[in-house]
């Protein structure tokens, strides 16, 4: 792999076959199978993330809002899209470019309805979703003969969908509330297709979900950190390969004395003679200032440096006395050998909070 210059975030293609195709080898044959490209793919690229896998076959996509829909069919997506969280305001911008919201609450509902016989549609595709158990989005398991006497009539819209969110798939210590919330989701989906005339696709797992609950995978499964190359334990991860790395290079190295600090409010105090490597990196960047005060390493020459006093905006100062390096060399801060997993963990977070966090100014280079 050729070196970078300045802070890349390189995308491989490659790895997101490989995470695709182990995640479909997970499933039943005529299993369908949703992507999750919300949150620019989970920090990435949602046009170029998108873009293949609808060229290697993907049923669906998922974002989390409008905005990031009309983003994918303006970049050429032209497979289904499905809203996860659609805002009242700009119902209409969804028809316009044939976006397919989850439609969650009586409230929700009705917005909808109303919109959708304003721009004179007919069996306009939406899903409907409930809560069986994570308390977040979703018509209550009670209130199913209300969503259904408000879609019964309704011929402007088109049910394609009935799904529902686990809640803790990926804790098995919680086996028991999922094994509930599955039963709870089947009971209620099947009295809910069973209203219908037509068919519905059924939906629940996430990727813990289909790497944990093979038994739940219905009609589809919505696949996010999956694809993008982590799971939510080292058992999980093992079969996967991360798609992005986030890589810069030393812009300086300077000898710090016994004694002297570094960097704002003088964060580190250097306890023997010091070299100190400054990457251009910092907190503007998804770098959060958790990472500061040796929570956080990042990896240069294969060996592990400790990031030391506060993460600046746009710089961090990594200790390297005992490492090998020279000004230019490459610093990996997270890949596919350095994995984001433990460097999240570190600080007490998850692989989802530090990919997703990486900002726009970084460039993305994409690696096939
Ligand atoms: C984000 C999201 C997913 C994807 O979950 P992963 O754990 O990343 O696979 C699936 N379903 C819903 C409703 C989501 O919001």
């Amino acid at each position: 792999m050729p070196k970078v210059f300045e802070t890349t975030l390189e995308i491989n293609l490659n790895a997101l076959k490989h995470n695709f195709d182990f995640l479909k080898s997970k499933l039943q044959n005529n299993t369908l199978f949703l992507a999750v490209v919300k949150a620019f793919a989970y920090g990435s690229d949602a046009s170029v993330i998108a873009n293949y896998l609808q060229k290697i076959g993907v049923d669906y996509f998922a974002v989390a809002y409008i905005s990031e829909g009309v983003e994918l069919r303006e970049a050429g997506i032209t497979v289904p899209i499905l809203v996860l969280h659609p805002q009242l305001g700009n119902l209409e911008l969804a028809i316009k470019h044939s976006l397919e919201p989850s439609l969650y609450s009586l409230k929700t509902l009705r917005e909808f309805k109303k919109v959708a016989i304003k721009c004179n549609v007919f069996n306009y595709p939406v899903h409907i979703k409930f809560n069986t158990g994570l308390n977040r989005l979703g018509f209550e398991p009670e209130e199913i003969n209300l969503a259904l006497n408000t879609l019964i009539d309704a011929s402007c819209l088109k049910v394609k969908s009935v799904f529902s969110h686990l809640a803790a798939s990926e804790d098995l210590n919680e086996k028991k509330f999922t094994d509930t919330q599955i039963e709870r989701y089947k009971s209620l989906s099947e009295k809910f297709i069973n209203s219908f005339d037509y068919t519905i696709i059924r939906h629940l797992c996430n990727t813990s979900g289909v790497l944990n609950y093979p038994e739940a995978q219905f009609d589809m499964v919505r696949c996010g950190i999956g694809l993008y190359g982590y799971g939510n334990s080292k058992k999980e991860s093992e079969n996967l390969i991360p798609v992005a790395s986030l890589k810069s290079v030393v812009s300086q190295i300077i000898s710090v004395s016994i004694g002297e600090s570094v960097g704002y409010n003088r964060g580190h105090i250097c306890r023997v003679d010091s070299k100190i490597a400054t990457i251009p990196i910092g907190h503007a960047d998804g770098i959060g200032r958790h990472y500061g005060h040796n929570a956080g390493t990042v990896s240069i020459n294969q060996q592990t440096a400790p990031i030391v006093g506060n993460v600046c905006m746009d710089m961090i100062m990594v200790d390297v006395t005992s490492i090998n390096c020279l000004e230019g060399d490459e610093v990996v801060l997270f890949g596919s050998s350095f994995s984001a997993e433990g460097i999240a963990e570190a600080v007490d977070t998850i692989s989802y909070e530090l990919i997703t966090g990486i900002s726009q100014r970084i460039t993305r280079k994409i690696i096939k």
